[in-house]
């Protein structure tokens, strides 16, 4: 018999595949049965308009065979004729296999062979792990068999041959363990369930394998025997594929639980069908609590990717964004027919429509529960809202649109405040949207501006964690309101006539208020009376870009930003009795007083103070 050689690119995915050093060589089970399951879907579909085929009997087989070292998958599925065994096997026939080649044939060697994984590669997969592979196939319709068999890139053979049934059996004869690779796992029964659980648990067909277990002996007691059961090994109807109102909650939360190792119940879980420009199901869950490794380097984002309930990726992190990178959840898109391959799905663009649809869902849900569920909504948002706020911040705010109403922020109104609805309440004499930054909600409620600015009947919104000023900043407006820091030297409330009155006391004053600053020596870039302050006496303010929070933040980002420096100024309050005090005091007394206010501003600010020892002296002595 004569021995053909594989067309030229598959000799050469064929060579990758024996020689491989991919880590993940198991993957080749998941192809023999994705392969199996496809050529069920045809025959099935052929009898739904043929008839005389009985469903209920399809089925996919796994037998072992340890003595003589086979793994076979067998099914009664549609079958090949000997062209087809040629044709099929012999060549990559898919232009997607053929770009996979192309896309790697700059690189001889492909060293690079996790490529493999993500690219479904198919039956040449099963000489990760065989030596030699034989097809017995008998085509729908046809009364004789063939059998194909290949020992490697050598080439193969195809005979003819006797099989009783309608479909394919594939036998891998496999290779026997090397030092640094253990191939007998593929022999044993629990390792396989196991990889049918994990990536083929949702095929429709039954799984069946017999499977050895050893109960009692009830004549012979203290013996054992062996006893062969046949086993239904995957579990067929993935959850996603049911529909919604036929799912009870905790069905979700078990599965979410199960599937993506938590103990507690995901806070929201968003199931989903999307058909259009692509055809797919999503189910995503939000979980209750931070995920333990979600802020180490380790922590991967990205949803399980399957197509036809068949796993195709664990992580698939193009699927979610960054600012979304707390969602748990999966993928499986319908749109792959039998005549479109997995590999397809790899492809960038498909991936991407599907991404964005999983975007935008994503965001009409947390739309929907911040109108439907606030209380809910804020407990999540305490959670995850961090995520969303750098979201708006990163990619040079390209995503800001999308996640501006989706943002809270704690305001001087009580509770949490949407940025639509602090606009909405605005007075019609308020210009901006106000806001103050601190370590804590309570100490910016104490700051001398806040108070200020709330006795005008303003709204305050608190920024009390690292990025919602820059977020801000991002933001830049919303709804045509611009946002103004309140701790910013150029925010300025008050009526013309009192800027007015300001400015003449400022210059009347400028004399002491030169001394002062220079007394501080170029800690400050000006001393000012303001009428800013309510009823406290002092405060400080930042000038130009860099507010006091950001120079703070900044400060403690590693690489320190040392440069980047705040341009403190001291304000005064004009009508505090202070002034008195300070217009009234000796050069020397002065040069206290000042250090002494100065000192007080910073740590209403939260800004640390240099020498704390002679700041209490100070204030000491003058008790
Ligand atoms: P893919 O499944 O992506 O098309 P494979 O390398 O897995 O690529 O399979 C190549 C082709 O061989 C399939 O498209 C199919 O036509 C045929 N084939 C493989 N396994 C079977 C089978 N069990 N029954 C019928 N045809 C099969
Ligand atoms: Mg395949």
């Amino acid at each position: 018999m004569r021995k053909k050689q594989f067309k030229a690119e598959s000799k050469k995915l064929l060579d990758m595949m024996i020689n491989s050093i991919y880590t993940h060589k198991e993957i080749f089970l998941r192809e023999l049965i994705s392969n199996a399951s496809d050529a069920t879907d045809k025959l099935y579909f052929k009898s739904l308009t043929d008839g005389g085929i009985n469903a209920d009997e399809l089925q996919i087989r796994i037998d072992i065979d340890k003595e003589a070292r086979t793994l076979t998958v067998s099914d009664k599925g549609i079958g090949m004729t000997a062209e087809e065994l040629e044709s099929n096997l012999g060549t990559i026939a898919k232009s997607d296999s053929l770009n996979f080649k192309n896309e790697n044939k700059d690189n001889e060697n492909i060293e690079n062979l996790e490529v493999i994984g993500q690219f479904g590669v198919g039956f040449y997969s099963s000489f990760m792990v065989a030596d030699r592979v034989e097809v017995i196939s008998r085509a729908l319709g046809s009364d004789s068999a063939n059998k194909w068999v290949s020992e490697g890139v050598e080439g193969y053979t195809v005979e003819p041959c006797e099989k009783e049934e309608t479909g394919t059996t594939v036998i891998l004869h496999i290779k026997k363990s090397t030092e640094t690779e253990d191939y007998e796992q593929y022999l044993d029964q629990y390792r396989i369930e196991d990889l049918v659980k994990k990536y083929s648990d949702y095929i429709r067909y039954p799984i069946v394998m017999e499977i050895e277990s050893q109960v009692p002996d009830k004549e012979n007691k203290g013996e054992w025997l062996t006893e062969v059961n046949e086993e239904t090994l995957n579990s067929r109807v993935p959850l996603w594929r049911k529909n919604k109102n036929e799912i009870k909650p905790e069905e979700y939360n078990e599965f979410y639980k199960q599937k993506f190792y938590d103990y507690t119940d995901p806070m929201l879980v968003i199931h989903s069908k999307t058909e259009g420009q692509a055809t797919f199901d999503a189910l995503l869950f939000i979980p209750e609590n931070v995920p333990m490794d979600y802020y180490s380097k380790e922590y991967e984002k990205g949803l399980q990717l399957y197509s036809n309930g068949v796993l195709i990726m664990d992580k698939c992190s193009d699927l979610l964004p960054d600012y979304f990178g707390f969602v748990r959840g999966l993928v499986d898109s319908a749109d792959l027919t039998l005549n479109i391959s997995r590999e397809v799905l790899q492809h960038d663009h498909q991936l991407k429509i599907i991404a964005k649809a999983i975007d935008k869902k994503i965001k009409s849900e947390l739309t929907k529960l911040l109108k439907n569920d606030r209380e809910k909504y804020e407990k999540l948002f305490k959670t995850f809202g961090v995520q969303l706020k750098w979201g708006i911040y990163a990619d040079y705010g390209m995503n800001k649109e999308g996640l501006k109403d989706l943002i809270l922020f704690k305001s001087s109104n009580g509770g949490y405040a949407t940025l639509k609805e602090y606009t909405e309440r605005m007075a019609d004499s308020q210009n901006d949207i106000y806001y103050a930054c601190g370590e804590s909600e309570e100490k910016i409620a104490l700051l001398p501006q806040v108070e200020a600015v709330k006795e005008k009947g303003y709204e305050v919104l608190f920024c009390t964690d690292d990025v919602d000023e820059f977020a801000i900043q991002m933001l830049m407006e919303y709804n045509g309101k611009h946002f103004a820091n309140i701790q910013k030297d150029e925010v300025d409330l008050s009526t013309d006539a009192e800027k007015e009155a300001m400015k003449e006391k400022n210059e009347s004053s400028k004399e002491l208020l030169d001394k002062m600053k220079e007394s501080l020596g170029g800690e400050v870039s000006a001393v000012k009376f303001t009428n800013k302050l309510g009823s406290h006496a002092v405060a400080l303010s930042a000038e130009g870009y860099v507010s006091l929070e950001m120079a703070k933040v900044l400060s403690q980002m590693p690489g320190g930003n040392e440069g980047v420096k705040a341009q403190l100024v001291l304000e005064i309050n004009s009508e505090h009795p202070i002034v008195k005090k300070l217009e009234g005091a000796d050069e020397e007394t002065l040069n206290k007083y000042t250090k002494i206010l100065y000192n007080q501003a910073r740590l209403i600010a939260g800004l640390s103070i240099d020498n704390p020892t002679e700041f209490a002296d100070m204030i000491c002595e003058m008790m």
